[in-house]
């Protein structure tokens, strides 16, 4: 678990400031200044949001193809669209399990959905997949006997291979039946200067997580197993538009869904 203190700055509290949250410090504040000087203030705030657009839509996408149940992995801070909101405007009793490590995200995330029944949020670490797979709190909520969404938005590319973000995925996809879906974003380093992606990647060398942009054909390997649906692995903000996009592309994630056959 990330610890939780403002000594270092923490992944979930620098997203939140470059979406324009107020759940951050002075020390995520810093960083995310060093961010912002590496590849500009503009794309910063694109990236973010471009990616919580992907996110929108593809929960969007899955409720309206009937899915009702999603597991959450890399919550973030609580902002506009979470997965519950947009999930339950279309399955007003959908059920949606949230996972992160960062304790902030559970202090906050409990504010945010006491009321809600049928979403909890699990402070947990992916690394520790059976943890998660066996947490009573997400037994509780998740069938998985039936076909759940495995949401994997923005959370991978702070894993290092160390790690074993593919081992991780083929852990919850072996958990999965059929019909089942992964929806994943991940920064690349594909079109994007070098020297950006060395001034990034020190910024978050001092924070609690370091983070890894891969090539595209890295990230396809993660839907191993899986059927990449159209329009197939692709910036964000040309993955199924028409549900609704509006704002910025830019070239710095790959985002994709795959079915479970
Ligand atoms: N999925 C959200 C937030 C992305 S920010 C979105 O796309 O909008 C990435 C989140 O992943 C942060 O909240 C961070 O705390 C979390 N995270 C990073 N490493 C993690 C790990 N090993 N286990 C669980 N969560 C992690």
């Amino acid at each position: 678990m990330v610890p939780f203190d403002t000594g270092k700055p923490s992944p979930a509290r620098m997203y939140d400031y470059f979406l324009g949250g107020k759940d951050n410090y002075e020390v995520d504040r810093v960083a995310g200044e060093k961010v912002k000087e590496a590849i500009g203030e503009m794309l910063a705030g694109a990236v973010v949001w471009e990616n919580r657009r992907f996110l929108q839509r593809v929960v969007r996408h899955l409720a309206e193809s009937g899915i009702d149940q999603f597991v959450d992995l890399g919550t973030g801070l609580p902002t506009q669209g979470n997965v519950h909101e947009v999930a339950q405007e279309i399955i007003p009793d959908a059920h949606v399990v949230y996972v992160d490590n960062d304790p902030i995200v559970l202090a906050h995330g409990r504010a945010l959905l006491a009321t809600n029944a049928t979403t909890t949020v699990i402070t947990a670490d992916v690394r520790d997949p059976e943890g998660i797979l066996g947490h009573p709190d997400l037994r509780e909520l998740i069938d998985f006997s039936r076909p759940v969404a495995v949401l994997c938005i923005a959370l991978l590319h702070f894993l290092p291979d160390a790690d074993d973000p593919a081992g991780i995925l083929a852990a919850f996809r072996d958990r999965l039946c059929p019909g089942s879906y992964l929806a994943l974003s991940h920064l690349t380093n594909d079109g994007v200067p070098a020297d950006e992606l060395d001034r990034v990647e020190a910024v978050y060398a001092q924070a609690t997580s370091p983070i890894v942009f891969r090539p595209p054909e890295r990230i396809r390997e993660f839907f191993d197993g899986l059927a990449i649906e159209e329009p197939g692995l692709v910036r964000p903000w040309r993955w199924r538009p028409e549900l609704g996009v509006e704002g910025p592309c830019t070239e710095a994630l790959y985002a994709a869904l795959g079915r479970l056959p």
